[in-house]
Protein backbone atom coordinates (compact mmCIF):
# COMPACT_ATOMS: atom_id res chain seq x y z
CA UNK A 1 0.00 0.00 0.00
CA UNK A 2 1.42 3.50 -0.63
CA UNK A 3 1.06 5.85 2.18
CA UNK A 4 1.11 9.77 1.52
CA UNK A 5 4.03 11.96 2.46
CA UNK A 6 4.49 15.21 2.88
CA UNK A 7 8.25 16.91 2.39
CA UNK A 8 8.78 20.01 4.59
CA UNK A 9 12.44 21.15 3.66
CA UNK A 10 14.27 24.57 4.71
CA UNK A 11 16.62 26.81 6.61
CA UNK A 12 17.40 26.33 10.44
CA UNK A 13 14.33 28.22 12.42
CA UNK A 14 11.70 28.92 9.82
CA UNK A 15 9.65 27.07 12.17
CA UNK A 16 9.32 23.75 10.28
CA UNK A 17 9.57 21.28 12.98
CA UNK A 18 6.63 23.02 15.26
CA UNK A 19 4.38 22.95 11.90
CA UNK A 20 5.68 19.54 10.68
CA UNK A 21 4.33 18.43 14.09
CA UNK A 22 1.23 20.59 13.99
CA UNK A 23 0.35 19.51 10.27
CA UNK A 24 0.89 15.83 11.57
CA UNK A 25 -1.60 16.29 14.48
CA UNK A 26 -4.27 17.55 11.84
CA UNK A 27 -3.79 15.24 9.70
CA UNK A 28 -3.74 12.11 11.70
CA UNK A 29 0.07 11.15 10.19
CA UNK A 30 3.29 10.66 12.00
CA UNK A 31 5.70 13.04 12.32
CA UNK A 32 9.70 12.72 11.45
CA UNK A 33 11.75 15.03 12.65
CA UNK A 34 15.09 14.06 10.75
CA UNK A 35 17.43 16.87 12.12
CA UNK A 36 17.04 14.58 15.68
CA UNK A 37 19.05 12.06 13.50
CA UNK A 38 21.53 14.18 12.28
CA UNK A 39 22.17 15.73 15.79
CA UNK A 40 22.57 12.11 17.56
CA UNK A 41 25.33 11.54 15.03
CA UNK A 42 26.50 14.47 16.10
CA UNK A 43 26.41 13.94 19.47
CA UNK A 44 28.29 10.57 18.97
CA UNK A 45 30.90 12.01 17.20
CA UNK A 46 31.40 14.69 20.24
CA UNK A 47 31.34 12.07 23.13
CA UNK A 48 33.90 9.84 21.46
CA UNK A 49 35.94 12.76 21.40
CA UNK A 50 36.04 13.36 17.64
CA UNK A 51 36.32 16.18 15.51
CA UNK A 52 32.85 16.47 13.42
CA UNK A 53 34.60 17.69 10.15
CA UNK A 54 37.19 14.50 10.06
CA UNK A 55 35.11 12.87 7.21
CA UNK A 56 37.25 9.68 7.96
CA UNK A 57 37.08 9.77 11.50
CA UNK A 58 33.42 10.13 11.46
CA UNK A 59 32.87 7.62 8.85
CA UNK A 60 34.54 5.29 11.12
CA UNK A 61 32.59 5.91 13.79
CA UNK A 62 29.18 4.87 11.68
CA UNK A 63 29.40 1.09 11.88
CA UNK A 64 29.31 0.90 15.59
CA UNK A 65 26.70 3.61 15.64
CA UNK A 66 23.74 2.55 17.80
CA UNK A 67 20.50 4.96 16.72
CA UNK A 68 17.04 4.56 17.24
CA UNK A 69 14.16 6.65 16.21
CA UNK A 70 11.00 5.75 18.41
CA UNK A 71 7.87 7.34 18.26
CA UNK A 72 5.28 6.56 21.38
CA UNK A 73 1.81 8.24 21.39
CA UNK A 74 3.33 10.59 18.65
CA UNK A 75 6.33 12.20 20.52
CA UNK A 76 9.67 11.36 18.56
CA UNK A 77 12.19 9.64 21.08
CA UNK A 78 15.80 9.47 19.85
CA UNK A 79 17.85 6.76 21.41
CA UNK A 80 21.18 6.41 21.13
CA UNK A 81 23.36 3.29 22.40
CA UNK A 82 20.00 2.76 23.93
CA UNK A 83 20.05 5.96 26.05
CA UNK A 84 17.33 8.41 25.30
CA UNK A 85 18.95 11.32 24.05
CA UNK A 86 15.92 13.48 22.61
CA UNK A 87 16.91 16.37 25.33
CA UNK A 88 20.58 16.22 24.50
CA UNK A 89 20.58 16.99 21.05
CA UNK A 90 18.48 20.06 21.59
CA UNK A 91 21.33 21.91 23.15
CA UNK A 92 22.83 24.90 21.20
CA UNK A 93 26.42 22.81 20.63
CA UNK A 94 24.53 19.76 19.20
CA UNK A 95 23.56 22.18 16.27
CA UNK A 96 26.89 22.75 15.61
CA UNK A 97 27.50 18.94 15.36
CA UNK A 98 24.73 17.92 13.65
CA UNK A 99 25.55 20.50 10.59
CA UNK A 100 29.48 19.56 10.46
CA UNK A 101 28.99 15.68 10.39
CA UNK A 102 25.99 16.09 8.05
CA UNK A 103 28.37 17.50 5.10
CA UNK A 104 30.07 14.17 5.31
CA UNK A 105 28.83 11.64 2.18
CA UNK A 106 29.14 8.49 4.44
CA UNK A 107 26.84 10.03 6.98
CA UNK A 108 23.84 10.97 4.79
CA UNK A 109 24.36 7.53 2.87
CA UNK A 110 24.01 5.84 5.90
CA UNK A 111 20.83 7.63 7.59
CA UNK A 112 19.14 7.36 4.27
CA UNK A 113 17.48 4.13 4.39
CA UNK A 114 16.43 4.80 8.25
CA UNK A 115 14.08 7.73 6.77
CA UNK A 116 13.02 6.14 3.42
CA UNK A 117 11.83 3.40 5.84
CA UNK A 118 9.80 5.22 8.44
CA UNK A 119 8.15 6.92 5.54
CA UNK A 120 7.55 3.49 3.52
CA UNK A 121 5.27 1.99 7.09
CA UNK A 122 2.95 5.03 7.46
CA UNK A 123 1.65 8.54 6.73
CA UNK A 124 4.28 11.04 7.63
CA UNK A 125 4.95 14.44 7.52
CA UNK A 126 8.93 14.07 7.26
CA UNK A 127 11.08 17.76 8.16
CA UNK A 128 14.45 18.51 7.31
CA UNK A 129 16.92 19.63 4.54
CA UNK A 130 16.66 17.57 1.03
CA UNK A 131 13.18 15.25 1.92
CA UNK A 132 12.01 16.46 -1.29
CA UNK A 133 15.22 16.32 -3.31
CA UNK A 134 16.87 13.07 -1.55
CA UNK A 135 14.67 11.27 0.69
CA UNK A 136 11.07 11.34 -1.02
CA UNK A 137 11.68 12.59 -3.87
CA UNK A 138 7.97 11.16 -4.64
CA UNK A 139 6.35 13.05 -1.70
CA UNK A 140 3.20 13.42 -2.09
CA UNK A 141 3.53 17.28 -1.71
CA UNK A 142 6.96 19.12 -0.76
CA UNK A 143 6.80 22.47 0.71
CA UNK A 144 9.93 24.49 1.36
CA UNK A 145 9.31 26.93 4.40
CA UNK A 146 11.74 29.71 4.64
CA UNK A 147 11.74 33.05 6.07
CA UNK A 148 14.65 35.94 6.70
CA UNK A 149 17.48 35.18 8.53
CA UNK A 150 16.74 37.80 11.12
CA UNK A 151 13.51 36.34 11.78
CA UNK A 152 14.64 32.77 12.46
CA UNK A 153 17.25 34.11 14.37
CA UNK A 154 14.44 35.97 16.74
CA UNK A 155 12.22 33.22 16.77
CA UNK A 156 15.62 30.67 17.98
CA UNK A 157 16.37 32.98 20.42
CA UNK A 158 13.21 33.24 21.92
CA UNK A 159 12.59 29.84 22.31
CA UNK A 160 16.41 29.36 23.21
CA UNK A 161 15.43 31.91 26.14
CA UNK A 162 12.46 30.12 27.14
CA UNK A 163 14.27 27.25 28.09
CA UNK A 164 17.01 28.98 30.05
CA UNK A 165 19.62 28.56 27.42
CA UNK A 166 22.25 30.92 27.42
CA UNK A 167 23.33 32.28 23.93
CA UNK A 168 23.18 36.04 22.84
CA UNK A 169 20.96 37.11 19.67
CA UNK A 170 23.93 37.62 18.10
CA UNK A 171 25.41 34.42 18.27
CA UNK A 172 21.89 32.81 17.47
CA UNK A 173 22.29 35.08 14.04
CA UNK A 174 26.15 33.89 13.37
CA UNK A 175 24.96 30.47 13.95
CA UNK A 176 21.92 30.52 11.89
CA UNK A 177 24.00 32.03 8.97
CA UNK A 178 27.05 29.43 9.31
CA UNK A 179 24.48 26.80 9.15
CA UNK A 180 22.67 27.88 6.00
CA UNK A 181 25.91 28.49 4.60
CA UNK A 182 27.29 25.16 5.19
CA UNK A 183 23.68 23.34 4.29
CA UNK A 184 23.64 25.42 1.28
CA UNK A 185 26.76 24.95 -0.10
CA UNK A 186 27.49 21.39 0.43
CA UNK A 187 28.13 18.81 -2.34
CA UNK A 188 26.05 16.06 -1.39
CA UNK A 189 22.51 16.66 -1.12
CA UNK A 190 22.70 20.68 -0.16
CA UNK A 191 19.99 22.95 1.56
CA UNK A 192 17.27 23.89 -1.98
CA UNK A 193 13.61 23.65 -2.85
CA UNK A 194 12.92 20.60 -5.03
CA UNK A 195 11.41 21.68 -8.50
CA UNK A 196 8.41 20.89 -7.46
CA UNK A 197 8.29 22.00 -4.10
CA UNK A 198 6.13 24.87 -2.81
CA UNK A 199 7.60 27.93 -1.46
CA UNK A 200 6.40 28.81 1.78
CA UNK A 201 7.56 32.67 3.45
CA UNK A 202 6.31 32.59 6.92
CA UNK A 203 8.54 36.11 7.68
CA UNK A 204 5.36 37.84 7.52
CA UNK A 205 3.13 34.80 9.01
CA UNK A 206 2.57 33.49 12.69
CA UNK A 207 2.54 30.37 13.35
CA UNK A 208 -0.79 30.18 13.42
CA UNK A 209 -1.17 31.76 9.61
CA UNK A 210 1.76 29.30 8.39
CA UNK A 211 -0.31 26.48 9.80
CA UNK A 212 -3.10 27.24 8.31
CA UNK A 213 -1.41 28.05 4.72
CA UNK A 214 -0.20 24.68 5.40
CA UNK A 215 -3.23 22.82 5.90
CA UNK A 216 -5.08 24.88 2.70
CA UNK A 217 -1.95 23.18 0.68
CA UNK A 218 -2.76 19.90 2.10
CA UNK A 219 -6.51 20.24 1.24
CA UNK A 220 -6.00 21.76 -2.12
CA UNK A 221 -3.02 19.43 -3.13
CA UNK A 222 -4.45 16.23 -1.70
CA UNK A 223 -7.85 16.62 -0.51
CA UNK A 224 -6.47 16.29 3.16
CA UNK A 225 -7.17 18.41 6.42
CA UNK A 226 -10.71 19.12 6.63
CA UNK A 227 -13.12 22.42 6.25
CA UNK A 228 -11.12 25.48 7.10
CA UNK A 229 -11.60 27.28 10.00
O1 LIG B 1 16.67 20.57 11.76
P1 LIG B 1 17.82 20.66 12.74
O2 LIG B 1 18.26 22.04 13.03
O3 LIG B 1 17.57 19.86 13.97
O4 LIG B 1 19.02 19.92 11.99
C1 LIG B 1 20.34 19.93 12.50
C2 LIG B 1 21.34 19.89 11.35
O5 LIG B 1 21.25 18.63 10.70
C3 LIG B 1 21.08 20.93 10.24
O6 LIG B 1 21.79 22.12 10.45
C4 LIG B 1 21.56 20.23 8.99
O7 LIG B 1 22.93 20.49 8.78
C5 LIG B 1 21.41 18.76 9.30
N1 LIG B 1 20.30 18.13 8.60
C6 LIG B 1 20.52 17.69 7.32
N2 LIG B 1 19.52 17.04 6.64
C7 LIG B 1 18.32 16.81 7.22
C8 LIG B 1 18.07 17.29 8.53
C9 LIG B 1 19.09 17.96 9.19
O8 LIG B 1 21.60 17.89 6.77
N3 LIG B 1 17.39 16.14 6.55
Amino acid sequence: MNHISIALDGPSGAGKSTLARLLAERLGFLYVDTGAIYRAVGLYTHQRGQDPQDEAAVAALLPEIDLALCHEDGIQRMFLGGADVSKAIRMPEMSYYASRVSVHPAVRTFLLEMQKALAAKENVVMDGRDIGTVVLPDASLKVYITATPEKRAERRYKELVEKGVADSFDQVLADIVARDTLDKNRAVSPLRPADDAVILDTTELDLNQSLEALIKLARERLGLGGDSA
